[in-house]
């Protein structure tokens, strides 16, 4: 099924997030520009959660970054039709008024917390920078910090007020970097491959943190994964990403029980089922995908 609709919510007067033909290269020397992106629509609402999910390479990365204007350009070179954030035409602005969109508007929890999390800075300070840069008003800004640490599950927070990174384990510095992305309130918290890295007793812990957390704080997400396994009880919606394009989009439930593109039903293949001992792991048959691309 070529993607002819959008992934669109249920339609309001101007959604939190619109993209429409959304396209991103990169330049090569001496090649032509490699097309990571290649025309994508996205729509979401203010307190919705989206799953964009496909193999490593598929662009998913790429067009996450390209909302708040992170990807370094050049190389990058983004166009849209429309890139609209909380009313911002992104594509318009300048470095200055990027920077308030970030946080303000949008924050990141990557893959990695050790590239994001600086080795030389106490966790009261990585995440006092951020609450001086985007909620200068907050007077007593260690409370802010400690009450931000107990929201993420940081037991003792006020000891881990003087920690640094190293002396954390890979979970709690996940914790903490989503703390830093959310103690600025952002409308949309981008979580990009955000337990990749984790344990899979951890992955679980963090996964119900990112659900509980965007429920109280009546937040958007947008959980990026090459693991349809763990987005069912996570996104409302999910998009499907291949080479470059959106090749089905849906609600969550819909496209895991009747997935329509044979590269979405690739994809399901390959997701271990719970209980089963000898899990079916699939080769995807990309000679089929690309004959059902067109
Ligand atoms: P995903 O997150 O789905 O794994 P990415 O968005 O990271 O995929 O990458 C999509 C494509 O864009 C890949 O082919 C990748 O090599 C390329 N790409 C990503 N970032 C850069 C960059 N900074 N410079 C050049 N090519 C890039
Ligand atoms: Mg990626």
């Amino acid at each position: 099924m070529e993607s002819a609709t959008p992934a669109s919510p249920a339609p309001s007067a101007s959604p939190l997030l619109k993209i429409r033909n959304l396209r991103i290269a990169f330049r090569r020397y001496g090649a032509d520009p490699a097309e990571a992106v290649r025309g994508i629509d996205l729509d979401l609402n203010s307190g919705e959660s989206l799953a964009i999910v496909g193999e490593s390479g598929s662009g998913k990365s790429a067009t996450a970054l390209s909302l708040s204007r992170l990807l370094p350009e050049p190389p990058a070179l983004i166009e849209a039709d429309e890139l609209s954030l909380a009313g911002h035409d992104i594509l318009k602005m300048n470095d200055r008024a990027l920077r308030k969109v970030r946080g303000k508007e949008i924050a990141y929890v990557f893959q990695e917390p050790t590239t994001s999390l600086n080795p030389v800075l106490t966790v009261r300070t990585q995440i006092g920078e951020a609450l001086a840069l985007h909620r200068p008003e907050i007077k007593d800004r260690d409370a802010e910090i400690v009450r931000w640490l107990y929201k993420v599950g940081i037991t003792e927070p006020e000891k881990r007020l003087r920690s640094y990174p190293h002396e954390l384990s890979g979970g709690m510095q996940q914790r903490v970097m989503i703390a830093m992305a959310l103690c600025c309130q952002p409308k949309l918290l981008i979580a990009d491959e955000p337990t990749t890295a984790l344990d899979v007793t951890i992955q679980k812990q963090i996964m119900d943190l990112l659900v509980d957390l965007r429920a109280s704080l009546n937040m958007s997400l947008i959980l990026i994964t090459h693991n349809l396994g763990i987005v069912e009880d996570v996104a409302d919606r999910i998009a499907v990403m291949f080479r470059g394009k959106i090749v089905e989009t849906g609600p969550t439930k819909e496209i895991l029980a009747n997935p329509q593109h044979p590269y979405t039903q690739a994809l399901l293949e390959c997701v271990p089922r719970m209980g089963s001992k000898r899990p079916r792991l699939h080769a995807i048959d990309y000679a089929e995908i690309e004959r059902a691309l067109g």
